[in-house]
């Protein structure tokens, strides 16, 4: 177990979680191996290094199942019953406490951590089904804790001599290899999972910009154009940074690419939430707008235009502007996005040829749908925002 969660830090270092677990797994081994194995049992040095490695490894697997599940750690709470579990160790051990009592003990103390991050974590199985699976294992390794140990102990069916042979030892050994295997599993697909998910992320969002990919974009333009009530109006623009190349000869690539995500910003701080932006690929951008006709996105494009004239740019001299040419097409009451995309092209192709740094919209389809009326909100000086409508009465 231990083997396989560090294999999942060591391919991404930025999982803490799996480190946690690799640690854990190995602490709980040592912890247990030294009992049985090394020390000679009944002695307060064993007592005290196995609880230790018991104690510090249930912490760390407690640790990294809050962190990978986004939950607020109780760290001291854990770190006192931990502790206290290895102080009581020594207790129990220097006093005349019968093996009973001992075991009692460090397994009911133990299982306090398990129990108080139960309550911390409540409701991760909600989550997903490796929410469920580790909630579920926790779940086991409480039942081991709290109750294997109390039911022999109240029957009296541990002694000292016979310890090995006891009913509680074997059920001990298996009620805990299914408690570490249920949570090894189930910690192992959250770890699968949250690497799943982190490569998802990084194919649907550019790098460098932050938007959308191409292949992220068109599945949800298409997605979009299928589903969409045709009533609606709604276009796609397409913008291109003018005379790139030469932005790169002079500055070099590295300038190149920052002005390519300071526009992607640009883009974003300047459209609506309900708008959608992506990198088509180099200097290419796109934005669906739903809901707005050819006449809001002509007006949308040229305030872009407009401003990015005004913007400067890191590593460009102040005087040196950025412009870019926009094509704006708008989808009719069944337009594909494949349909779209090209007669947008054609219009960015055609601000290109007539001299770039402009705004050209493809003639609007007959069966356009309407444009949602939007009130815009002016911000007043003390923070707070008002309709233009207001501010115009
Ligand atoms: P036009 O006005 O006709 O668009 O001229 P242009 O020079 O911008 O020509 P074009 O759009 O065909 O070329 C885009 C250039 O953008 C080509 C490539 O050198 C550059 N480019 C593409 N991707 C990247 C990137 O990720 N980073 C940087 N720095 N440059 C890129
Ligand atoms: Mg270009
Ligand atoms: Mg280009």
């Amino acid at each position: 177990m231990s083997a396989i969660f560090l294999s999942f830090w060591y391919y991404n270092r930025s999982d803490r979680s799996a480190l946690r677990f690799a640690a854990a797994f190995l602490m709980c081994a040592l912890g247990f191996s030294i009992n049985h194995f090394v020390l000679d049992k009944d002695t307060l040095a064993n007592a005290i290094v196995h609880n230790t490695f018991y104690a510090a490894g249930l912490y760390l697997l407690l640790d990294g199942i809050h962190g990978a599940f986004g939950r607020k750690v109780p760290k001291v709470i854990l770190a006192l019953i931990g502790a206290g579990s290895v102080i009581g160790a020594i207790i129990v051990q220097v006093s005349p406490a019968e093996l009973n009592q001992r075991i009692l003990w460090i397994n009911a103390v133990q299982g306090c951590m398990l129990v108080v991050s139960a309550f911390t974590l409540w409701g991760i199985w909600k989550r997903n089904w490796t929410g469920t699976a580790t909630y579920a294992a926790l779940c086991l390794c409480i039942v081991n804790m709290m109750t294997v140990a109390p039911y022999y102990v109240i029957r009296s069916m541990i002694t000292e001599d016979t310890f090995f042979q006891t009913m509680y030892w074997g059920t001990m050994n298996v009620v805990a290899t299914l408690s570490v295997l249920a949570m090894g599993g189930a910690l192992i697909s959250a770890c699968v999972m949250q690497r799943l998910d982190l490569l998802r992320a990084d194919a649907e969002n550019d790098y460098l910009t932050g938007l959308k990919t191409r292949r992220a974009f068109e599945e949800a333009a298409r997605l979009y154009c299928s589903s969409r009530s045709g009533d609606v109006a709604a276009t796609l623009i397409l913008i291109d940074l003018d005379h790139f190349k030469e932005i790169n000869d002079d500055h070099g690539h590295t300038v190149g690419d920052q002005v390519i995500s300071r526009f992607g910003s640009f883009l974003l701080e300047n459209t609506r939430t309900s708008d959608m932006a992506g990198r088509m690929g180099g200097e290419e951008f796109c934005l669906l707008l739903p809901g707005t006709d050819t006449n809001g996105a002509r007006q949308l494009a040229t305030r872009l235009r407009e401003t990015l004239s005004t913007l400067g740019f890191e590593g460009l001299p102040d005087k040196q502007k950025i412009t870019a040419s926009f094509g704006v097409a708008e989808l009719g009451q069944r337009t594909a996005f494949g349909d779209i995309y090209p007669q947008a092209d054609a219009a960015l192709y055609s601000a290109k040829t007539r001299g770039r740094d402009r705004v050209v919209c493809a003639t609007p389809p007959n069966d356009a749908g309407k444009p949602i009326r939007r009130e815009i909100f002016l911000a007043l000086p003390d923070g707070s925002r008002i309709p233009a409508s207001r501010m115009a009465s």
